[in-house]
């Protein structure tokens, strides 16, 4: 881990006093993440500034990561590149997230207790993963088309066989 941070962060504090962090947290800290890894290894970059944008206590900045997610297809490895612009504006309700101006992503508060950093950076990094990772040219995924079975000529449905069996017998 490189640079000074703390692990739980109050963000409307930090946009009072225009605090910017800088460091990497290892994908360890990242319990959702982690779900969708192959490898649990490594660690991702951030660099966020905490500060008033016109009226908005925003977030904004970078956050980069090298993930390996696994193909839903064949299971294997899919090396994955993460580099996420960052500008997120803190709000306390639904209602004012609903205010934001469209280039800002909501960063909901519900309540006053800090929240760990490692959350923020996870969420950014999780928004830049496909719903169903998947390799582009799959090699599980087979090249021809499915074989087309023809239906059958001059075969009856069974159903009607047995309905004219039935009318002979009454
Ligand atoms: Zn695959």
């Amino acid at each position: 881990m490189v640079g000074h941070f703390p692990e739980f962060i109050d963000p409307l504090a930090l946009v009072e006093k225009r605090r910017q962090f800088k460091g990497s947290l290892p994908f360890s800290k990242m319990p959702h993440l982690q779900d969708w890894l192959l490898s649990r290894e490594g660690e991702a970059k951030f660099d966020l500034r905490f500060e008033k944008e016109g009226r908005i206590a925003a977030v904004t900045g970078k956050v980069e990561a090298e993930l390996e997610l696994q193909c839903q297809c064949c299971l294997e490895g899919i090396p994955w590149r993460v580099s996420s612009e960052v500008r997120l504006g803190i709000v306390r309700s639904i209602d004012e997230a609903d205010l934001l101006p469209a280039d800002y992503e909501p960063l909901l508060l519900e309540g006053d207790e800090a929240i760990p950093l490692a959350d923020l950076v996870q969420d950014e990094i999780m928004l830049a993963i496909p719903p169903i990772p998947q390799h582009e040219r799959c090699s599980m995924l087979s090249p021809e088309p499915a074989e087309v079975v023809p239906e059958p000529k001059g075969r009856k449905n069974p159903f009607a066989v047995l309905a004219e069996l039935k009318k002979l017998n009454q």
